[in-house]
This record gives structure tokens, sequence and C-alpha cells, in this order.
């Protein structure tokens, strides 16, 4: 059965039947990862698909403002203008949320 490995020195979460030999990240000895616990091991893999989703989201919401920005440049007429400023603005509020959102999962240890 497959269990969650984790560097002491860099946080590597390594899924394995045993810890790697070396970390791939910070290239230290096998000796410097711990087995986590079922209940860490189990936040890890809970939040793994919305970590995904927030970072996605982040990506969509850097498209939108690029776009709203290019519709702000045409100019065509100030209802349309306003249109894409609320949504370059909608866009920097849902990137911010999700980077805060991300930010917490990281300090929780759901990585
Ligand atoms: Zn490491």
């Amino acid at each position: 059965m497959k269990k969650l490995f984790k560097c002491t020195i860099c946080g590597y979460v390594h899924e394995g039947v045993e810890a790697p030999e070396v970390c791939p990240k910070c290239n230290l000895g096998k000796e410097k990862f711990v087995e986590l616990s079922s209940e860490d091991a189990e936040k890890i893999y809970a939040s793994d698909r919305t970590n995904s989703i927030h970072a996605e989201m982040i990506i969509l919401a850097d498209k939108i403002a690029k776009l709203a920005k290019e519709g702000i440049e045409i100019n065509l007429d100030p209802k349309c203008v306003n249109g894409f400023e609320k949504a370059k603005n909608e866009a920097w509020v849902i990137k911010q949320r999700c980077k805060a959102e991300l930010a917490g999962h990281i300090a929780n240890g759901k990585w």
C-alpha cells in the first residue's frame, strides 16, 4: 500500500511504499524523511485536486484580465469599456482569493 513520506528538510512529499533513496528536491538521503500519519496523508490527498483547481483558476483569471485590458483599449463605447473594467477588477479578486486559499493550504501542510 502506498504511503506518503515528507522530507523534514525541504517539505517534499513522496508517495510510495517507502521513502526515496534521495530527496528529488534537496538531494538529501532517505533518513531525512518521515512517514505521514494517515490523517495528514488524507489532508494532502483531499486538497490535491482543489489546489489544481485554484491554480487553473489563477491562469484563467489572468486570461480574463488580459482580454478585458484589450477590450478597454479598443474603447468602443463607455458601456462596453465599463463592462471590461468590471471584468478586469473581478478577475483580480478571483486570482487573489485563489492565491490566499492556496497559501492557507500550504501553511496547513495540505499540499
Ligand atoms: Zn528534501
